[in-house]
Protein backbone atom coordinates (compact mmCIF):
# COMPACT_ATOMS: atom_id res chain seq x y z
CA UNK A 1 0.00 0.00 0.00
CA UNK A 2 1.25 3.23 -0.67
CA UNK A 3 2.17 5.70 1.61
CA UNK A 4 0.39 8.35 1.98
CA UNK A 5 1.95 12.30 3.35
CA UNK A 6 0.33 15.12 4.65
CA UNK A 7 -0.24 17.50 2.12
CA UNK A 8 2.65 19.60 2.06
CA UNK A 9 0.91 22.26 0.90
CA UNK A 10 -0.61 22.92 4.57
CA UNK A 11 2.88 23.29 5.84
CA UNK A 12 4.10 26.21 7.81
CA UNK A 13 2.06 29.09 9.50
CA UNK A 14 1.37 31.19 6.04
CA UNK A 15 -2.30 31.22 5.80
CA UNK A 16 -1.95 33.34 2.12
CA UNK A 17 0.19 29.61 1.26
CA UNK A 18 -3.07 27.54 2.69
CA UNK A 19 -5.66 29.47 0.84
CA UNK A 20 -3.29 29.65 -2.48
CA UNK A 21 -3.46 25.72 -2.62
CA UNK A 22 -6.11 23.50 -1.32
CA UNK A 23 -7.17 25.83 1.38
CA UNK A 24 -10.51 27.91 2.20
CA UNK A 25 -12.05 25.72 -0.49
CA UNK A 26 -13.43 24.19 2.28
CA UNK A 27 -15.44 26.86 3.99
CA UNK A 28 -16.27 28.49 0.61
CA UNK A 29 -18.52 25.57 -0.37
CA UNK A 30 -19.92 25.59 3.50
CA UNK A 31 -20.59 29.46 3.72
CA UNK A 32 -22.60 28.90 0.44
CA UNK A 33 -24.62 25.95 1.78
CA UNK A 34 -24.31 25.63 5.56
CA UNK A 35 -27.28 22.99 6.04
CA UNK A 36 -25.52 21.08 3.32
CA UNK A 37 -22.40 20.10 5.99
CA UNK A 38 -23.57 17.67 8.31
CA UNK A 39 -25.06 15.25 5.70
CA UNK A 40 -21.49 15.22 4.11
CA UNK A 41 -20.00 14.41 7.22
CA UNK A 42 -22.81 11.94 7.78
CA UNK A 43 -22.11 10.36 4.11
CA UNK A 44 -18.76 10.35 4.71
CA UNK A 45 -18.53 8.03 7.87
CA UNK A 46 -16.14 10.51 9.56
CA UNK A 47 -15.51 9.25 13.34
CA UNK A 48 -14.31 10.42 16.38
CA UNK A 49 -10.22 10.35 16.10
CA UNK A 50 -9.38 10.88 20.07
CA UNK A 51 -10.13 7.38 21.03
CA UNK A 52 -14.00 6.93 20.42
CA UNK A 53 -14.85 6.26 17.14
CA UNK A 54 -18.04 7.71 17.70
CA UNK A 55 -19.69 8.74 14.59
CA UNK A 56 -19.17 12.70 14.13
CA UNK A 57 -22.57 13.51 12.41
CA UNK A 58 -23.93 12.43 15.80
CA UNK A 59 -22.27 14.19 18.45
CA UNK A 60 -22.92 17.13 15.79
CA UNK A 61 -26.82 16.58 15.75
CA UNK A 62 -26.70 17.01 19.77
CA UNK A 63 -25.46 20.27 19.42
CA UNK A 64 -27.31 21.39 16.42
CA UNK A 65 -30.82 20.48 17.66
CA UNK A 66 -30.12 23.12 21.06
CA UNK A 67 -31.65 26.17 19.77
CA UNK A 68 -33.12 27.91 22.85
CA UNK A 69 -29.37 29.22 23.73
CA UNK A 70 -27.77 31.79 22.34
CA UNK A 71 -24.20 30.76 23.08
CA UNK A 72 -22.70 27.32 21.67
CA UNK A 73 -18.77 26.40 22.48
CA UNK A 74 -17.01 24.20 20.50
CA UNK A 75 -13.73 23.16 21.95
CA UNK A 76 -11.28 21.14 19.55
CA UNK A 77 -9.41 18.99 22.27
CA UNK A 78 -5.83 18.65 21.56
CA UNK A 79 -4.90 17.73 25.30
CA UNK A 80 -3.15 14.58 24.28
CA UNK A 81 -1.00 13.18 27.29
CA UNK A 82 -1.20 10.11 26.70
CA UNK A 83 2.39 7.65 26.18
CA UNK A 84 2.51 6.77 22.49
CA UNK A 85 0.16 9.75 21.26
CA UNK A 86 1.76 12.73 19.65
CA UNK A 87 -0.64 13.58 16.32
CA UNK A 88 -2.63 16.39 17.26
CA UNK A 89 0.49 18.26 18.45
CA UNK A 90 1.84 17.36 14.97
CA UNK A 91 -1.48 18.91 13.27
CA UNK A 92 -1.62 21.90 15.53
CA UNK A 93 2.23 22.74 14.87
CA UNK A 94 2.37 21.85 11.20
CA UNK A 95 -1.02 22.25 9.90
CA UNK A 96 -2.83 25.04 12.00
CA UNK A 97 -5.17 26.29 8.64
CA UNK A 98 -6.10 23.21 8.60
CA UNK A 99 -6.79 22.54 11.68
CA UNK A 100 -8.73 26.16 12.19
CA UNK A 101 -10.43 25.80 8.63
CA UNK A 102 -12.05 22.72 10.11
CA UNK A 103 -13.17 24.09 13.12
CA UNK A 104 -14.97 27.24 11.67
CA UNK A 105 -16.56 24.93 9.17
CA UNK A 106 -17.55 23.03 12.12
CA UNK A 107 -19.01 25.96 14.24
CA UNK A 108 -20.84 26.86 10.76
CA UNK A 109 -22.29 23.72 11.07
CA UNK A 110 -23.75 23.63 14.71
CA UNK A 111 -24.41 27.56 14.81
CA UNK A 112 -21.66 28.19 17.53
CA UNK A 113 -20.06 31.28 18.03
CA UNK A 114 -17.45 30.03 20.64
CA UNK A 115 -14.63 28.24 19.56
CA UNK A 116 -12.01 27.33 21.58
CA UNK A 117 -8.56 25.40 20.67
CA UNK A 118 -7.72 23.70 24.02
CA UNK A 119 -3.52 22.59 23.55
CA UNK A 120 -1.70 20.29 26.11
CA UNK A 121 1.07 23.63 27.86
CA UNK A 122 3.99 21.26 26.73
CA UNK A 123 3.23 21.41 23.14
CA UNK A 124 4.63 25.18 22.73
CA UNK A 125 5.12 25.21 19.11
CA UNK A 126 1.39 24.03 18.72
CA UNK A 127 0.25 26.92 20.87
CA UNK A 128 2.85 29.51 19.38
CA UNK A 129 1.46 28.35 15.84
CA UNK A 130 -2.26 27.88 16.56
CA UNK A 131 -1.94 31.40 17.83
CA UNK A 132 -0.15 32.78 15.00
CA UNK A 133 -3.11 30.88 12.56
CA UNK A 134 -6.01 32.37 14.29
CA UNK A 135 -4.65 35.96 13.84
CA UNK A 136 -3.71 35.33 10.31
CA UNK A 137 -7.55 34.35 9.88
CA UNK A 138 -8.82 37.12 11.92
CA UNK A 139 -7.83 39.17 9.21
CA UNK A 140 -8.62 37.67 6.89
CA UNK A 141 -11.90 38.33 3.96
CA UNK A 142 -12.97 35.13 4.01
CA UNK A 143 -13.15 34.99 7.94
CA UNK A 144 -15.48 37.94 7.80
CA UNK A 145 -17.37 36.58 5.19
CA UNK A 146 -17.76 33.30 7.83
CA UNK A 147 -18.83 35.69 10.42
CA UNK A 148 -21.47 37.36 8.48
CA UNK A 149 -22.59 33.87 7.67
CA UNK A 150 -23.11 32.80 10.76
CA UNK A 151 -24.86 36.44 12.06
CA UNK A 152 -23.17 36.88 15.43
CA UNK A 153 -19.47 37.89 16.52
CA UNK A 154 -17.37 34.64 16.62
CA UNK A 155 -14.79 34.12 19.99
CA UNK A 156 -11.58 32.04 18.86
CA UNK A 157 -8.88 31.76 20.90
CA UNK A 158 -6.16 29.12 22.06
CA UNK A 159 -6.32 27.70 25.78
CA UNK A 160 -3.59 25.93 27.46
CA UNK A 161 -4.98 22.93 29.35
CA UNK A 162 -3.98 21.92 32.84
CA UNK A 163 -1.47 19.42 31.28
CA UNK A 164 -3.04 16.75 33.19
CA UNK A 165 -4.51 13.11 31.02
CA UNK A 166 -7.17 13.55 32.58
CA UNK A 167 -7.90 16.99 31.24
CA UNK A 168 -8.80 15.51 28.13
CA UNK A 169 -11.93 13.65 29.04
CA UNK A 170 -14.77 15.67 27.66
CA UNK A 171 -16.30 16.83 31.12
CA UNK A 172 -13.03 17.86 32.83
CA UNK A 173 -12.02 19.93 29.68
CA UNK A 174 -15.02 21.64 30.02
CA UNK A 175 -14.61 22.14 33.85
CA UNK A 176 -11.19 23.89 32.88
CA UNK A 177 -12.76 25.93 30.39
CA UNK A 178 -14.93 27.04 33.08
CA UNK A 179 -11.79 28.02 35.25
CA UNK A 180 -12.08 24.92 37.27
CA UNK A 181 -9.68 21.92 38.35
CA UNK A 182 -10.16 19.40 35.07
CA UNK A 183 -11.93 17.12 37.71
CA UNK A 184 -14.57 14.53 35.27
CA UNK A 185 -18.05 15.18 36.04
CA UNK A 186 -20.56 12.98 36.03
CA UNK A 187 -23.03 12.60 33.17
CA UNK A 188 -25.90 13.36 32.49
CA UNK A 189 -26.66 15.87 31.55
CA UNK A 190 -24.24 15.47 28.31
CA UNK A 191 -21.91 18.52 27.31
CA UNK A 192 -24.34 18.95 24.13
CA UNK A 193 -27.26 19.86 26.49
CA UNK A 194 -25.27 21.54 29.28
CA UNK A 195 -21.47 22.02 28.61
CA UNK A 196 -19.67 25.29 29.11
CA UNK A 197 -21.59 27.52 32.08
CA UNK A 198 -24.45 25.58 30.86
CA UNK A 199 -24.53 26.23 27.14
CA UNK A 200 -24.71 23.01 24.22
CA UNK A 201 -20.98 22.44 23.98
CA UNK A 202 -19.43 20.37 20.80
CA UNK A 203 -15.91 19.06 21.58
CA UNK A 204 -14.27 17.28 19.04
CA UNK A 205 -10.93 15.62 18.91
CA UNK A 206 -8.38 18.04 16.78
CA UNK A 207 -7.30 15.24 13.80
CA UNK A 208 -11.36 14.87 14.02
CA UNK A 209 -11.51 18.57 12.93
CA UNK A 210 -8.28 18.60 10.26
CA UNK A 211 -10.79 16.01 8.37
CA UNK A 212 -13.64 18.08 8.15
CA UNK A 213 -12.79 21.05 5.44
CA UNK A 214 -10.86 18.11 3.31
CA UNK A 215 -14.26 16.22 3.31
CA UNK A 216 -16.64 19.08 2.45
CA UNK A 217 -14.20 20.06 -0.11
CA UNK A 218 -14.23 16.75 -1.75
CA UNK A 219 -17.34 15.23 -1.15
CA UNK A 220 -18.49 12.09 1.20
CA UNK A 221 -17.33 9.45 -1.60
CA UNK A 222 -14.33 10.67 -1.64
CA UNK A 223 -13.59 10.28 1.93
CA UNK A 224 -15.17 6.96 2.44
CA UNK A 225 -13.28 5.27 -0.56
CA UNK A 226 -10.04 6.29 0.96
CA UNK A 227 -10.65 4.06 4.48
CA UNK A 228 -12.28 0.55 4.70
CA UNK A 229 -15.59 -0.40 6.12
CA UNK A 230 -17.27 1.64 8.60
CA UNK A 231 -13.83 3.33 9.39
CA UNK A 232 -13.81 6.42 6.13
CA UNK A 233 -10.55 7.70 5.40
CA UNK A 234 -6.82 8.04 6.47
CA UNK A 235 -5.49 7.46 9.76
CA UNK A 236 -2.95 9.43 11.89
CA UNK A 237 -0.94 6.80 13.40
CA UNK A 238 1.99 7.39 15.91
CA UNK A 239 4.31 4.74 15.67
CA UNK A 240 7.39 4.71 18.65
CA UNK A 241 9.23 2.04 20.27
CA UNK A 242 11.35 -0.48 19.56
CA UNK A 243 11.23 0.61 15.25
CA UNK A 244 13.61 2.16 13.10
CA UNK A 245 11.53 4.81 12.18
CA UNK A 246 9.11 6.59 14.62
CA UNK A 247 7.17 8.99 13.83
CA UNK A 248 3.45 9.99 12.21
CA UNK A 249 2.33 8.32 9.33
CA UNK A 250 -0.76 8.81 7.73
CA UNK A 251 -2.24 5.50 6.11
CA UNK A 252 -5.57 4.82 4.76
CA UNK A 253 -8.02 3.30 7.58
CA UNK A 254 -7.33 -0.40 6.52
CA UNK A 255 -3.42 -0.16 6.64
CA UNK A 256 -2.32 -3.38 8.21
CA UNK A 257 -0.29 -3.57 11.58
CA UNK A 258 2.49 -5.45 9.59
CA UNK A 259 2.69 -2.81 6.81
CA UNK A 260 2.78 -0.19 9.54
CA UNK A 261 5.87 -1.29 11.56
CA UNK A 262 7.64 -3.38 8.66
CA UNK A 263 6.72 -1.33 5.55
CA UNK A 264 7.07 2.44 6.93
CA UNK A 265 8.14 1.80 9.96
CA UNK A 266 11.22 0.32 8.50
CA UNK A 267 11.17 -2.50 10.98
CA UNK A 268 12.23 -3.99 14.01
CA UNK A 269 15.38 -1.83 15.84
CA UNK A 270 18.77 -4.26 15.54
CA UNK A 271 16.12 -6.87 13.88
CA UNK A 272 14.83 -7.91 17.05
CA UNK A 273 11.44 -9.77 17.11
CA UNK A 274 8.51 -8.34 17.92
CA UNK A 275 7.34 -9.45 21.20
CA UNK A 276 4.05 -7.20 21.68
CA UNK A 277 2.05 -3.79 20.38
CA UNK A 278 0.45 -1.28 23.08
CA UNK A 279 -2.16 0.38 20.68
CA UNK A 280 -4.52 2.91 21.16
CA UNK A 281 -2.51 5.02 23.71
CA UNK A 282 -1.88 2.60 26.54
CA UNK A 283 -5.54 1.95 27.43
CA UNK A 284 -6.31 -0.80 25.42
CA UNK A 285 -5.58 -4.76 25.10
CA UNK A 286 -2.33 -5.73 23.81
CA UNK A 287 -1.47 -6.96 20.13
CA UNK A 288 1.28 -9.69 20.05
CA UNK A 289 2.85 -11.05 16.65
CA UNK A 290 -0.23 -13.04 15.70
CA UNK A 291 -2.25 -9.93 15.07
CA UNK A 292 0.28 -8.83 12.41
CA UNK A 293 -2.17 -9.24 9.67
CA UNK A 294 -5.23 -6.95 11.89
CA UNK A 295 -6.34 -4.10 9.49
CA UNK A 296 -5.89 -1.20 11.33
CA UNK A 297 -9.32 0.21 10.98
CA UNK A 298 -11.83 0.41 14.36
CA UNK A 299 -13.82 -2.74 13.71
CA UNK A 300 -11.05 -5.31 12.57
CA UNK A 301 -9.14 -4.33 15.79
CA UNK A 302 -12.10 -4.49 18.15
CA UNK A 303 -12.60 -7.75 16.62
CA UNK A 304 -9.24 -9.27 18.20
CA UNK A 305 -10.18 -7.60 21.34
CA UNK A 306 -8.52 -4.24 21.47
CA UNK A 307 -8.99 -0.79 19.98
CA UNK A 308 -7.68 1.87 17.68
CA UNK A 309 -7.91 4.56 20.19
CA UNK A 310 -5.47 7.16 18.96
CA UNK A 311 -3.89 5.78 16.68
CA UNK A 312 -0.89 5.01 19.05
CA UNK A 313 1.18 1.75 17.99
CA UNK A 314 4.15 1.55 21.03
CA UNK A 315 6.30 -1.60 19.43
CA UNK A 316 8.20 -3.38 21.78
CA UNK A 317 10.63 -6.30 21.02
CA UNK A 318 11.65 -9.35 22.46
CA UNK A 319 14.11 -9.00 25.39
CA UNK A 320 11.92 -6.06 26.85
CA UNK A 321 10.27 -7.15 30.06
CA UNK A 322 6.78 -6.69 30.06
CA UNK A 323 5.57 -6.78 33.37
CA UNK A 324 8.02 -3.95 33.49
CA UNK A 325 6.40 -1.83 30.98
CA UNK A 326 2.88 -2.61 32.19
CA UNK A 327 4.41 -0.89 35.84
CA UNK A 328 5.63 2.27 33.86
CA UNK A 329 2.48 2.65 32.26
CA UNK A 330 0.04 1.79 35.74
CA UNK A 331 2.44 4.51 37.69
CA UNK A 332 1.33 6.81 35.10
CA UNK A 333 -2.42 5.91 35.59
CA UNK A 334 -2.16 5.83 39.00
CA UNK A 335 -0.29 9.45 38.86
CA UNK A 336 -3.36 10.60 36.51
CA UNK A 337 -5.97 9.68 38.72
CA UNK A 338 -7.77 12.74 39.46
CA UNK A 339 -9.30 11.10 43.29
CA UNK A 340 -12.68 11.94 42.55
CA UNK A 341 -13.45 8.10 42.85
CA UNK A 342 -12.62 5.47 45.97
CA UNK A 343 -12.06 2.99 44.04
CA UNK A 344 -9.64 4.83 41.15
CA UNK A 345 -7.70 6.79 43.58
CA UNK A 346 -6.56 3.56 45.82
CA UNK A 347 -7.29 0.85 43.10
CA UNK A 348 -4.59 2.00 40.42
CA UNK A 349 -2.38 3.01 43.43
CA UNK A 350 -2.22 -0.49 45.17
CA UNK A 351 -1.99 -2.11 41.68
CA UNK A 352 0.96 -0.04 41.05
CA UNK A 353 2.24 -1.13 43.97
CA UNK A 354 1.66 -4.78 43.36
CA UNK A 355 3.07 -4.27 39.73
CA UNK A 356 6.18 -3.17 41.28
CA UNK A 357 6.56 -5.56 43.71
CA UNK A 358 5.93 -8.12 41.11
CA UNK A 359 8.29 -6.42 39.20
CA UNK A 360 11.30 -6.13 41.23
CA UNK A 361 11.25 -10.02 42.44
CA UNK A 362 9.29 -9.21 45.64
CA UNK A 363 6.33 -10.49 45.43
CA UNK A 364 4.22 -13.81 46.05
CA UNK A 365 1.41 -15.78 44.67
CA UNK A 366 -0.42 -13.60 47.49
CA UNK A 367 -0.08 -10.70 45.76
CA UNK A 368 -0.44 -12.08 41.75
CA UNK A 369 -3.64 -12.97 42.69
CA UNK A 370 -4.60 -9.90 44.20
CA UNK A 371 -3.41 -8.30 40.78
CA UNK A 372 -5.86 -10.73 38.99
CA UNK A 373 -8.82 -10.00 41.23
CA UNK A 374 -8.52 -6.12 41.16
CA UNK A 375 -7.72 -6.07 37.20
CA UNK A 376 -11.12 -7.72 37.37
CA UNK A 377 -13.17 -5.75 39.61
CA UNK A 378 -12.30 -2.22 38.93
CA UNK A 379 -13.20 -1.74 35.86
CA UNK A 380 -16.49 0.11 35.47
CA UNK A 381 -16.15 1.59 39.29
CA UNK A 382 -14.94 5.43 38.12
CA UNK A 383 -16.64 8.19 36.81
CA UNK A 384 -14.50 8.10 33.89
CA UNK A 385 -12.83 5.14 31.70
CA UNK A 386 -9.16 5.91 33.23
CA UNK A 387 -9.50 3.17 35.32
CA UNK A 388 -10.95 0.86 32.97
CA UNK A 389 -7.83 1.60 30.54
CA UNK A 390 -5.61 1.34 33.34
CA UNK A 391 -6.96 -2.36 34.30
CA UNK A 392 -6.90 -3.23 30.18
CA UNK A 393 -3.33 -3.48 30.09
CA UNK A 394 -3.06 -5.10 32.98
CA UNK A 395 -5.52 -7.76 31.93
CA UNK A 396 -4.52 -8.13 28.90
CA UNK A 397 -0.63 -8.77 29.88
CA UNK A 398 -1.74 -11.60 32.52
CA UNK A 399 -3.56 -13.24 29.82
CA UNK A 400 -0.36 -13.22 27.06
CA UNK A 401 2.49 -12.84 28.91
CA UNK A 402 1.02 -15.17 32.17
CA UNK A 403 4.48 -16.74 31.90
CA UNK A 404 6.97 -13.92 32.84
CA UNK A 405 4.58 -12.49 36.07
CA UNK A 406 4.80 -16.34 37.36
CA UNK A 407 8.40 -16.32 37.10
CA UNK A 408 8.89 -13.00 39.11
CA UNK A 409 7.58 -14.81 42.18
CA UNK A 410 9.33 -15.49 45.19
CA UNK A 411 9.04 -19.66 44.65
FE1 LIG B 1 -10.97 10.75 38.53
FE2 LIG B 1 -10.35 8.14 38.36
FE3 LIG B 1 -12.82 8.87 38.94
FE4 LIG B 1 -11.83 9.28 36.48
S1 LIG B 1 -12.21 7.29 37.45
S2 LIG B 1 -13.05 10.70 37.69
S3 LIG B 1 -9.68 9.78 37.00
S4 LIG B 1 -10.97 9.25 40.18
Amino acid sequence: MKKVLLDPKSYGVSLSSWLSGYGGKGLKKAISDPQSIVPIIKDAGLRGLGGSGFPTYKKWQFVCDQKANPDKYLICNGNEDEPGTFKDAFLLTNTPHQVVEGALITALANNINKIIFYINPEQTQSIESMRIAIEQWQKNELYSKFEKKLAVPVFMQVLESSGHYIGGEETAAIEWVEGKFPFPRGKPPFPAISGVHGCPTLINNIETIANVSHIVRNGAKWFQELGRGTSSGNKLFCLSGDVLNPGVYELPMGTTLSELIFTHGGGMLLSKKLKAVFTGGVSSTILTPKDLDVSLDFDSVYERGSSLGTGAMIVVSEGTGIVKRVTEYVNFYAHSSCGQCPPCKTGTYYVSQLLNKIDTGRATIVDLDSLINLSKILPGSGRCHLIDGAMKIVDSSLEHFNEEYRSSLIS
